[in-house]
């Protein structure tokens, strides 16, 4: 399989727009949860460049558990990220939820998403190892590893090999978080797979005071990456404002990280 660590035993470097995964960097990707306005994301973005993100993350297309919530700007939201991009120079990272909006979201983003909800959505996965972009596949929240490579294999088997893998969280028992994170996601990964993989305490955790010790734990535990949900008023964001951090937390986690990197 092409994912195995047998067919490739050393990580395989992922380059988006420049930015490393895979490398050793250890690149951090932050932002909203929902591209809300122009202003907003170009705030965001220039906020989280600030404190040292290397990409931008932002929903145009937004996957919600009710069909009544905000579903996202859609194409408006996805031009709302190229301004940001422009102003800040900061790559984007941006969900695709359907495989008619692939050619679109192609035109924008630097990075394609596919959120937790579509880990088996192989006609999606098809279509995006078609394309010449990185994906950032995020484990579904009842996947297990085996099956998370699995739908990295729809991906590379179609000729993109730029996939890097997302720990997210996965449904337990538990209900004291959002998710329970499934830190030993990484070191099972690592063994089996040459792929990047990347935490995001956000959507973990569920709550912000999580984000620091969950954002710790992944440098610790030798994630490749970190993605965080920031607002600049993050009380107000329209989708996961529980979550996410402002960019003052953003700020003071970016050092905590750093420290724990030189740490381990
Ligand atoms: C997101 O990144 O905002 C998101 C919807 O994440 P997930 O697919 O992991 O739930
Ligand atoms: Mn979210």
């Amino acid at each position: 399989k092409l994912a195995s660590k047998e067919v490739k035993p050393e990580t395989s470097i992922v380059d988006v727009c420049g930015v490393k995964f895979g490398g050793g960097e250890i690149p951090i990707i932050a932002g909203p949860c929902s591209v809300e306005s122009e202003e907003q994301i170009v705030r965001s973005a220039q906020m989280v460049k600030a404190a040292g993100a290397k990409i931008l993350r932002g929903g145009a297309f937004k996957p919600r558990t009710s069909p009544y919530a905000f579903q996202g700007h859609g194409e408006e939201g996805l031009k709302y990220l190229a301004a940001a991009r422009q102003e800040t120079g900061l790559p984007i990272c941006t969900e695709v939820v359907n495989p008619r909006n692939v050619e679109l979201v192609y035109k924008y983003t630097d990075m394609f998403q596919v959120g937790a909800r579509n880990i088996q959505n192989f006609a999606l996965l098809t279509m995006l190892g078609q394309t010449d972009k990185p994906v950032l596949l995020k484990r579904g929240m009842s996947t297990t590893i085996e099956e998370f490579l699995m739908a990295a294999e729809y991906i590379l088997s179609e000729g993109n090999q730029r996939v890097i893998l997302c720990e997210r969280g996965i449904r337990t028992f538990e209900t004291a978080t959002r998710n329970t994170l499934d830190i030993s996601c990484v070191p099972v990964v690592k063994d089996k797979s040459h792929l990047p993989i990347i935490i995001d305490p956000s959507h973990s955790g569920g709550h912000r005071q999580y984000v620091s010790a969950l954002s710790k734990s992944a440098i610790a535990v030798g994630a490749d990456g970190v993605i965080i949900e920031v607002h600049p008023e993050p009380d107000k964001a329209w989708s996961d404002a529980a979550q996410t951090i402002s960019p003052e937390h953003f700020i003071q986690l970016m050092g905590e990280m750093r420290a724990v990197a030189l740490a381990v």
